[in-house]
């Protein structure tokens, strides 16, 4: 059976109410179920199946699974939850949350309504892209975000970073310790602060002042047209999408955010609201699979504890 098609059979009946409730079945989410479960805690993980990172061809920089697919990844966590049969992993969306008694009520896509002691936000991060043509058709091909990501696949290439923001000019520098040839397309050059402009000629890296006006794929590389006329080949393109919450739910319970707009948490994921937790993407600054993995863990260890020794009520 192909992996990404594994049945999770429903395990509770409606109005149950839950140890855990983990919205995202994500690095995150799943990696938080996995502890949960393996100290026998009631779980529903509830997930729209629709990760940012679907279109990539490979999870890169992840220990012993270095270039899965990420979609294959998911799956190997999910049929890894199976013998846990306090878990159970939902195909629906959590609409709505609001603080219940000693706990948390959330609303899903499907009508039905859920009572939790303990609420996980895993749900990741919405990646907008930059407003340029061709950028969508060519995401996750050859335009990236993230040099540790997809860098090395790109070492020894034509590179472009498209941008003159602080993000452009520090993936560029990144970018230059794997090929010789990066281009900082940037057509506010004055934008630059001097350091700015020093580091990067020191590390190699030309400046394109010409405004660019599309991307296109062709003859095997990418073809960047300027505003007036000429135009450049490169075989990747990295750009800075914006980051924003795929939901708003920690918002709508009360949890103050950080000023990069990531729900602000302790150490161990506990957002400003007790019994609310927060982990993977939506609650730190460096988007990655192991990063994301490892904070699930951590937020479970603790929502366990918390279980098992109640440090206040939730919501207060
Ligand atoms: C194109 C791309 C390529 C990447 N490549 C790499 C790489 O090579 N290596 C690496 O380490 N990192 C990579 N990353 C980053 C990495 O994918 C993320 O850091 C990681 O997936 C974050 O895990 P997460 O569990 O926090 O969230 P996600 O993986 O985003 O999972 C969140 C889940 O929550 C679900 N969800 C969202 N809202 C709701 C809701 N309201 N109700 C229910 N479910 C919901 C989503 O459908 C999704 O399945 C890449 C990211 C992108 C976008």
């Amino acid at each position: 059976m192909d992996r990404a098609e594994i049945p999770i059979q429903p395990r509770f009946t409606e109005g149950e109410a839950f140890d855990v409730a983990i919205v995202g079945a994500g690095p995150a989410g799943l990696s938080a179920a996995l502890i949960l479960g393996r100290m026998r805690r009631k779980v529903l993980a509830v997930d729209t199946e629709a990760p940012a990172h679907a279109v990539s061809d490979g999870v890169h920089g992840f220990l012993a699974q270095d270039g899965t697919p990420p979609v294959e990844l998911r799956a190997i966590g999910r049929e890894q939850l199976e013998p846990y049969t306090t878990v159970e992993v939902r195909r629906v969306a959590a609409r709505l949350a609001r603080i219940d008694n000693d706990g948390f009520e959330l609303g899903l896509g499907d009508g039905s309504t859920v009572r939790t002691a303990r609420l996980l936000l895993a749900h990741g991060m919405h990646y907008a892209l930059p407003d340029l043509d061709g950028v969508p058709e060519a995401w996750a091909k050859r335009v990236f975000h993230c040099p540790y990501c997809h860098g090395w696949e790109v070492r020894d290439q034509r590179v472009a970073v498209y941008g003159c923001s602080e993000r452009a000019v520090h993936q560029a520098l990144l970018l230059s310790s794997l090929t010789d040839d990066v281009i900082l397309l940037c057509a506010h050059a004055s934008a630059l602060t001097p350091d700015q402009q020093e580091h990067l000629s020191r590390a190699g890296v030309d400046i394109e002042p010409r405004s660019v006006q599309r991307i296109d794929e062709h003859d095997e590389a990418l073809r960047v047209a300027f505003a007036g006329a000429g135009d450049l080949r490169r075989d990747a393109l990295f750009v800075q999408p914006k980051l924003e919450l795929a939901s708003n739910l920690a918002a709508s319970l009360g949890a103050e955010m950080t000023e990069t707009g990531t729900v602000a948490t302790d150490d161990s994921g506990l957002s400003t609201v007790a019994g609310l937790y927060v982990a993977g993407d939506a609650a730190t600054s460096v988007q990655s699979v192991a990063v994301a993995t490892a904070s699930g863990a951590r937020a479970a260890y603790a929502i366990n504890a918390d279980l098992a020794i109640p440090r206040h009520r939730a919501g207060s």
